[in-house]
């Protein structure tokens, strides 16, 4: 079995594939091209390719098309976008319905060799009676009328329609799977790759273990819950003569606060509760590298709960706290405050002038950044309202201050603050180091943007509604003004506001909108506020 695995310490793994030869191992994650990879999907690629990649072997992207009404090609393009967001080559590139014509000839020599039947049960009989394990009126008809119903189904005729193709395995096993399933269907809706040629479709349990075998998959690997279909897979292989595949089967991931269905995410689209399949709230792989997720940190993730059996509920701090090891060494540091409530304060005794600093004190190959002095300066409302008259305070890359006169409203705001320059204080010795911003033309504005979850609801359970978990508000917006390094960021820099979190550039400044960057959870506070 596949369970002689281990997931050591972060960054080293040993899981090892059953059966497996350097050189001979060929994987493939078959995605359904209906919609847009989300975090459960980058856990089936990403462990694809790394078997692939330990074994030196191969990965087949395969697009699982067998289903017509829910497939389009659009969406094979957006899933190999996703697949390069996370590192996964798709330069192999299959489809299910290449093999078409070769299942259809399977299918007519299990009908040939009484493997398999034409049925035309209703569905809701078909259901009651396969509960009930109970055989199916045309399980016993003539390998001649099977064909003939078969050729009125490829023809999609009345009759045709009104009929299924299903194994003859074992009505009356205890494992559901077995009870003749249903391996052809009728569908009359073009397909996106072989148009009208078809009208009769194999099932994912016909295609799936042919396909592997033809393609030459040595590993197939699948999500446990379709342990109990194992049997089926080697049934159809068996029956049809054809080389076999080992399976191995993993766990499903979920997270906490989260909706892992395409379906479920396509509804929070259609209502505009998000702003489409990228929004950073999502679990897609769109949203995720949106929010400043790094492949990095994604795949030492995914890796760790790879050899799991359980279906995991994974909690997201951990992910973002491990994405924060990785960014925080390598992310440059600026200084921005919160234009609500900022407070101008005057320095006594500073002058106008630009200093260079390291970007990052720990990091000098990072390079250096411009720090304006000048004798006023933002401080954030919550700083000056912890200063007390007469304090010591270090102002951070620059020295020590004393508190002369703080100034407040009736409500208590504070609305202006009087330093005095101490430049011989020892900062060892104050308690507080406060971020600050001086007041000239390099102070940028831009926009801070921060989210909750989508959902209220920990642990989403069979039977929920989802329009009853929605969380009423989970965008937050926040003006603030920058320092003007900012300014030479791109789309997708990663950074640190001191003091306020890591963060990545979405929508660089234009003509009439300041800049937008959207707060990177670090795995501590859930939101900046
Ligand atoms: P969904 O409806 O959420 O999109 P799906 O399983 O129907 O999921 P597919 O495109 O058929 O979507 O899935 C492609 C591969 O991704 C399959 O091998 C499937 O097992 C795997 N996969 C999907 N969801 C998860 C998950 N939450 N955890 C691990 N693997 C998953
Ligand atoms: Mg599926
Ligand atoms: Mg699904």
């Amino acid at each position: 079995n596949n369970k002689g695995s281990k997931a050591a310490d972060q960054g080293k793994f040993e899981i090892g594939l059953t059966d497996a030869m350097m050189g001979k191992v060929c994987t493939r994650f078959p995605p359904e091209p209906s919609g847009y990879l989300h975090i459960g999907h980058a856990k089936a690629a990403l462990l694809n390719q790394y078997f692939a990649d330990t074994y030196k072997g191969k990965l087949i992207i395969r697009f699982d098309d067998t289903n017509p009404s829910k497939e389009k090609s659009e969406y094979e393009e957006s899933i190999k976008e996703d697949l390069a967001l996370i590192g996964v080559d798709s330069s192999v590139v299959s489809h299910t319905s290449d093999f078409f014509d070769q299942m259809y000839e399977l299918a007519l020599k299990l009908i040939k060799d009484g493997k398999a039947f034409c049925d035309d049960t209703e569905q809701m009989t078909m259901r009651e009676e396969r509960t009930a394990r109970i055989p199916s009126k045309c399980r016993d008809n003539s390998i001649e009328e099977n064909l003939r119903r078969f050729a009125e189904m490829a023809k999609g005729s009345e009759e045709g329609l009104k009929n299924c193709l299903r194994a003859k395995i074992d009505y009356n096993s205890p494992n559901g799977t077995m009870r003749d399933p249903v391996i052809y269907r009728c569908n009359l809706t073009p397909h996106h790759c072989t148009g009208d040629k078809w009208k009769v479709y194999p099932t994912y349990d016909f295609a799936c273990p042919i396909v592997d075998s033809l393609e030459g998959v040595s590993h197939a690997l699948r999500t446990n819950e379709y342990r109990d279909r194992n049997v089926q897979y080697d049934w159809m292989l068996e029956s049809l003569g054809m080389r076999k595949v080992t399976i191995w089967d993993f766990g499903r991931i979920n997270f906490v606060y989260t909706l892992l269905s395409k379906r479920k995410l396509q509804w929070f689209v259609d209502q505009g509760l998000v702003a489409g399949w990228d929004d950073p709230r999502f679990p897609t792989v769109r949203g995720i590298r949106r929010r400043g997720m790094t492949i990095e940190a994604l795949k030492t993730y995914i890796l760790m709960q790879g050899a799991s059996q359980n279906t995991l509920l994974l909690e997201w701090d951990k992910l973002w706290a491990l994405n924060r090891k990785i960014i925080d060494p390598i992310a440059p540091r600026y200084v921005a405050v919160l234009k609500e409530g900022a407070v101008v304060c005057n320095i006594a005794g500073a002058t106008a002038e630009i200093k260079e600093h390291p970007v990052h004190k720990k990091n000098l190959e990072l390079g250096n950044k411009k720090t304006h002095y000048g004798p006023k300066v933002y401080l954030d409302q919550e700083d000056a309202k912890s200063l007390e008259d007469g304090e010591e305070v270090t102002l951070m890359d620059w020295g020590n201050v004393f508190v002369r006169k703080i100034v407040k409203d009736d409500k208590g705001e504070v609305t202006s603050v009087d330093l005095e320059l101490h430049l011989a204080g020892d900062f060892k010795k104050t308690k507080k180091k406060l971020t600050w911003l001086t007041v000239d033309e390099d102070a940028t504005d831009c926009i801070l943007l921060d989210y909750d979850y989508l959902i209220t609801k920990k642990k989403v359970e069979e039977g929920d509604e989802v329009k009853d978990l929605v969380t009423p508000e989970s965008e937050f917006r926040y003006a603030a003004i920058a320092d003007g390094n900012i300014r030479d960021l791109k789309k997708g820099d990663i950074f640190q506001f001191e003091r306020k979190g890591y963060f990545i550039l979405d929508a660089p400044a234009t003509a009439t909108e300041p800049a937008h960057f959207i707060r990177i959870p670090d795995g501590k506070a859930a939101t900046m506020a």
